[in-house]
């Protein structure tokens, strides 16, 4: 749920360059949603539902390497960008934004696992910084980028 929540946030610091529109609203839930889905990988792994099983691992699950899922995202974008597909790409820019949000919250207690390296655990006030930096970052490129982005609404993106 905190993943979530933050997921939401993030989102809602990426459009505040903008006049508020209540197309942010469903764009920041699917943020979140994606966000939360991060956490799915444990359960996965585990090969259970029992949250015991799931948070009692020998290793992170993949959708916790944050090189794997940055690149994934990046790929998304970018193929969708040159394929024309606008709203596939936008799902890219949720899934950035989601990821970067859950994996600097895990990285208070695990440091980022930056594959092949993990770096050591942030402390929470460099979380903060970099939580709010990098959602303002991304908002900045896509309206440096001239995005439509913003401009998606919710029955657009059903289309997908
Ligand atoms: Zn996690």
């Amino acid at each position: 749920m905190t993943h979530i929540c933050l997921g939401i946030i993030s989102w809602l610091i990426v459009t505040s360059y903008e006049t508020f529109s209540g197309n942010y609203i469903w764009q920041s839930l699917l943020c979140g949603l994606f966000a939360g889905l991060i956490d799915m990988d444990h359960f996965l792994m585990a090969k259970s539902f029992k949250f015991k099983d799931a948070i009692n691992l020998s290793s992170r699950p993949p959708f916790h390497n944050t090189t794997l899922m940055l690149t994934f995202a990046g790929c998304l974008i970018l193929v969708m960008h040159f394929k024309g597909s606008e709203l596939m790409e936008n799902l890219g820019w949720y899934i950035l934004v989601a990821v970067t949000s859950h994996h600097l919250r895990d990285a208070q207690r695990h440091g980022l696992w930056i594959w092949p390296f993990t770096t050591k655990s942030i402390n929470f006030i460099n979380y903060l910084i970099l939580s709010y930096l990098f959602p303002l970052a991304i908002g900045s490129l896509l309206k440096i980028l001239n995005k439509n982005i913003f401009k998606t609404k919710f029955h657009d993106a059903l289309l997908v």
